[in-house]
């Protein structure tokens, strides 16, 4: 039963009860419109409470059921609010620990509500493209007062209880419970008042008899549309949700409730919503490894140990010191140890500066942090993270140390961005405790965490990551090995194209404006002049030996000639001024350019924005198609978070995977057809990939 009826004398209890966080599934609803029509029938009860057992009273819908005909079937939402709303005795919600979406949206229809301390109240689903549907845009503003609710709605942040619950003239909570074990008795006692006080037929308090106006009106609604649209500009929902409160503001409650439905099913049908929704699914579906279930238990973290205090292995043990894990850090010398333990104390002062952290927590985790120069001091750690120079004997030397020194059971991860895992694990007597653990830079900040599985990593080796990745905030995805794991490897087709964009005509700030124009964080040009252009120059060398057939422009190894590493030489495919971030064309590249095309006999032609867009992203898909084909990639949902919180890959397109599969794979491989024909253009580059090819024979996409 996802809703349970019990009784407390003369009071029903309806308890939501669908982990993990009382999800508003079909079946729930319908226990709660059952439950609700038991009360009113038993002339024994006088009063109702309905509240969530576990963690939660409720997170709002059952995600599980989003795109499927379960959503919108009877009793929906908005029935059973209704049905609370007609009940004749009265009806309190004890909320408690989480109350979002259509959770409060329930609570709201409630004729009295009560929380216990610390409960997260929210309305998410402007996170998910859409708005509240089941009356949450009219009834906050009348509760909160119009200013507080859309705030709340626009943002889709949580707000704490008791913040909400001290706003003057607040209507949302009736009363506060002491504690949470007494929320319980605390809800039956005022819905045992409520009864007594209506006995006499008295009408129920209801929200939707509250007024809901603001003092300045139309110039209110003006205002925060235009700041709104300013700040959401590829995104509809959040100037819906201005529209639905302003109709709550100056609409009758019924027409204001049937606007909110229409503005709601409008933004359901968007494909930004679309890619919204995938996206929360996908990232939840990420977490999960095909054949490691949840009979896999994760070894034990308590200690962790980084090699390498440079600029990842400084971020990496950030992570887990705000995660409150104890890490020893180890270098080959000691001012190579002090500067990384500077450059970690350097990062948190910054956050002190802003008033993101207190001095007191900074030294808390400053003092988990043991830096030290000696391997011996590591041996009881859990789990170790080598972030050593990106070389193979380098990796080997630590690797072959990590065998004789950490203790047995102990995760040996390595970092590195290119290196075939399985030959590193191949340097221990014990490749099964081996793993990849791809870090971003800045460590510290990137939400993405490519979980490298080597071929004879163990299951609970995987699980442990992938646990462990949650605790310390990180998506994890997983991937199998290759070169570049899934990220780097389709970003190296992605600037293989760039690069050809050039040799044809484009400028480096053409290239960047049209994918930026697409969506994208930065170009491939400014991102590479802030990573080191001669980063991928010694890794195209290495490349060139192992892959001799993989043709590149020459352009970018002409930048390097020229000494033009990117904004730490103050000189890229842009002119930075000293210590500046700003990129500013640069003649030297343009002439260097016009240099390069002559020598390959290049007239240059005017390349349009689209094309520009649609060569880049599709050399992300072709590339991600022979990943998934491959098997290095579980699922191409996979993919799409990897370039969503590691590539800035546009949220509101869901991803290239989903971008491909929205256009339609048939028209994907058809604009690589014409692509291959472009004169400059490596017809190589645009063979469709195999699976690509076989999707659209089918008629099927990346995605099911
Ligand atoms: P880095 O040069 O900043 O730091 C490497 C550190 O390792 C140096 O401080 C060096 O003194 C130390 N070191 C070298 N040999 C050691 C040993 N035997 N024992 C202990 N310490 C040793 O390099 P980085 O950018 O932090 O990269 C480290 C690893 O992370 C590489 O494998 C790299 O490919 C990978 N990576 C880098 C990035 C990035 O953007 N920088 C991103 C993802 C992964």
């Amino acid at each position: 039963m996802t809703a349970q009826y019990t009784t407390q004398g003369d009071v029903a209890v309806i308890t939501l009860n669908n982990p993990p966080v009382n999800g508003l599934g079909l079946a729930t609803r319908q226990g709660v419109a059952d439950a609700l029509e038991k009360a009113s029938a038993d002339p024994a009860i006088k009063a109702i409470v309905l509240t969530g057992a576990g963690k939660a009273f409720s997170g709002g819908a059952d995600i599980r059921e989003f795109n499927t005909s379960k959503a919108t079937q009877e009793p929906t939402l908005r029935s059973v609010i209704a049905a609370i709303e007609y009940s004749p005795k009265p009806v309190v919600a004890a909320v408690h620990s989480v109350v979002m979406g259509g959770g409060l949206e329930l609570a709201l229809g409630c004729h009295y509500r009560i929380a216990a301390p610390g409960c997260k109240v929210a309305l998410p689903e402007v996170k998910l493209g859409i708005l509240p549907g089941a009356g949450g845009t009219v009834r906050l503003p009348r509760v909160l007062g119009v200013e507080t609710a859309l705030n709340m709605i626009v943002s889709g942040e949580a707000v704490d209880s008791q913040r909400l619950a001290a706003l003057p003239g607040q209507k949302l909570f009736d009363q506060l419970s002491a504690c949470a074990d007494s929320l319980m008795p605390e809800a039956v006692a005022l819905a045992q008042e409520a009864a007594a006080r209506h006995a006499g037929g008295a009408a129920l308090p209801l929200v939707r008899d509250l007024p809901c106006t603001h003092p300045q009106g139309e110039a209110y609604f003006l205002f925060a549309g235009n700041t709104v649209q300013g700040m959401s500009k590829n995104l509809p929902a959040p100037m819906k949700c201005v529209q639905a409160v302003e109709g709550a503001a100056t609409l009758k409650f019924d027409e204001a409730l049937a606007k909110e439905r229409e503005l709601f099913q409008s933004l359901m049908q968007t494909p930004e919503s679309r890619a919204l929704r995938y996206i929360f699914a996908a990232e939840r579906a990420a977490a999960k490894i095909a054949d490691v279930g949840p009979e896999i238990a994760p070894r034990e973290i308590k200690k962790v140990a980084v090699i390498g205090a440079g600029t990842m292995g400084g971020g990496i043990s950030m992570n887990f010191l705000n995660a409150g894990i104890p890490v020893t850090i180890v270098e080959t010398g000691q001012q190579a140890l002090d500067k990384g333990l500077a450059t970690i104390r350097k990062n948190y002062e910054a956050q002190v500066k802003k008033g993101k952290l207190k001095q007191d927590v900074v030294e808390q985790r400053m003092a988990l942090l043991k830096p030290t120069l000696n391997y011996e001091d590591i041996k009881d750690a859990d789990l170790v993270i080598e972030a050593v120079f990106e070389e193979m004997g380098v990796k080997e030397a630590v690797f072959k140390k990590l065998d004789a020194i950490a203790k047995p059971g102990a995760i040996l991860a390595t970092n590195t961005s290119t290196l075939n895992v399985d030959r590193i694990a191949a340097f221990t007597q014990r490749p099964q405790d081996v793993v990849g653990m791809h870090f971003f830079s800045p460590a510290n900040v990137m939400k993405l965490l490519e979980v490298v599985r080597g071929a004879k990593t163990a299951k609970d080796v995987l699980a442990t990551v992938m646990a462990l990745a949650k605790t310390i905030k990180k998506t994890a995805v997983v991937s199998g090995v290759c070169d570049g794991f899934i990220g780097n490897r389709m970003i190296e087709q992605y600037s293989r194209q760039a690069g050809f964009l050039l040799d044809e005509g484009a400028t480096p700030q053409q290239v960047d404006q049209a994918i930026e124009k697409f969506g994208f964080a930065m170009g491939p040009f400014r991102m590479i002049d802030m990573a080191g252009n001669d980063i991928s120059w010694a890794i195209r060398k290495r490349r060139a030996a192992e892959r001799p057939d993989m043709k590149y422009s020459k352009s970018a190894d002409l930048l390097c000639e020229m000494g033009r590493f990117g904004q730490k030489t103050s000189a890229g495919w842009y002119d930075y001024a000293p210590g500046k971030r700003e990129a500013m064309p640069s003649k030297a590249v343009a002439e260097m350019l016009e240099q390069h095309r002559k020598s390959l006999g290049i007239t240059p032609r005017k390349i349009g924005d689209q094309e520009i867009a649609l060569r880049l992203v599709y050399a992300l898909v072709n590339e991600g198609a022979r990943i998934l084909q491959d098997g290095i990639a579980g699922k191409a949902s996979d993919i799409d978070v990897v370039y969503l919180t590691g590539y800035g890959f546009p949220l509101w397109r869901g991803g290239p995977m989903l971008y491909a599969d929205q256009a339609g794979l048939f028209n994907v491989v058809q604009a690589m057809k014409r692509f291959a024909r472009n004169p400059r253009d490596d017809a190589a580059f645009w063979q469709p990939a195999p699976l690509l090819q076989k999707l659209v024979a089918e008629g099927k996409t990346f995605n099911g």
